[in-house]
């Protein structure tokens, strides 16, 4: 069985790739360790049951999203998704914060729910958008970097603009350093909700989080997040279903 290309890993970074060179005409095999495929957005089904293991909400589906680019490009059906006004339900020891994608439904509730520094909260989030807005423009035009190739060099150097340069400063600065900025780090109980966000998202909390990484954390549920019927196996499926063969398991494990 002689393949042009073999891609190691199911999970979202190995079945991009396998679909867009199926795509581009290559015969691909896509090999996976685990009884499942998906990796950290993987699924096991049960008595006709499906659960989902690992990753649960689907982020760039919205128009111009990451994943909506990369469906139109692959030519294939979007799977069945609802977008989440209400994301999660955050549990802190004395109060309960409902993340609202919607901007300002999103102001009125940390103003609810935080009863000091409320400005100075509002203040930060807007620089979360601010700064998260040109970093999103910048990562959709897909420079690589570090570039190689000539082209690569000019796709990453045509898109740096003064919106970019002003980010500057950031790349040394941590999110705890630009809320100390806003004098936020001594209000407990917003230092425990944003620790927790980076927690999930960037896997650190304030203090080691580069700020540019934690800021892109911090606005994406705002730019839409959905519900995929049956979890984000879903969307490995699709991009399988862009291979000649992709067969996932649907049986429990023997
Ligand atoms: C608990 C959890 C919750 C998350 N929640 C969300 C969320 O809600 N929304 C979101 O967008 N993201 C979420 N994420 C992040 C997202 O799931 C991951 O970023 C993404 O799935 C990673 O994809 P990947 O292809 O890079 O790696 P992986 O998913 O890790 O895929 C790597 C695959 O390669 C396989 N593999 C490794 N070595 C070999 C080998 N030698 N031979 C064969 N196969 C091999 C592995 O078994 C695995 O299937 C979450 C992650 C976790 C862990």
């Amino acid at each position: 069985m002689l393949k042009d290309a073999i891609v190691i890993g199911t999970g979202f970074g190995g079945m991009t790739a396998a679909a867009l060179l199926s795509k581009a005409g290559y015969d691909v095999l896509t090999l996976e360790a685990a009884n499942e495929f998906g990796g950290c957005a993987s699924k096991f089904d049960r008595d006709g049951f499906r659960f989902n293991a690992g990753a649960t909400v689907g982020m760039g589906f919205e128009d111009g999203g990451m994943l909506k680019r990369l469906f139109d490009e692959l030519d294939a059906p979007i799977p069945p998704m609802k977008r989440l006004d209400e994301i999660m339900k955050v549990y802190l020891p004395d109060r309960t914060i409902t993340y609202f994608s919607e901007k300002e439904k999103w102001y009125k509730e940390v103003t609810d729910k935080f009863d000091k520094d409320q400005d100075r909260i509002l203040a930060f989030f807007e620089e979360v958008f601010k700064v998260a807005e040109v970093l999103q423009r910048f990562v959709e035009k897909r420079a690589v970097f570090p570039p190689s190739t000539i082209s690569e060099y000019f796709t990453l150097l045509s898109n740096i603009n003064m919106s970019l340069l002003g980010l500057t400063p950031y790349l040394t600065q941590s999110v705890q350093d630009r809320l100390s900025k806003f004098g936020l780090t001594t209000n407990k109980p917003f230092m425990a909700f944003i620790n927790g966000q980076l927690m999930d998202s960037v896997q650190s909390t304030a203090k080691y989080s580069p700020s540019l990484l934690g800021y892109m954390a911090l606005s994406i549920f705002h730019k839409g997040a959905f519900y995929v019927e049956g979890g984000l196996a879903s969307i490995i499926q699709a991009f399988g279903g862009k291979l000649s063969c992709f067969r996932g398991r649907t049986a429990p494990a023997p």
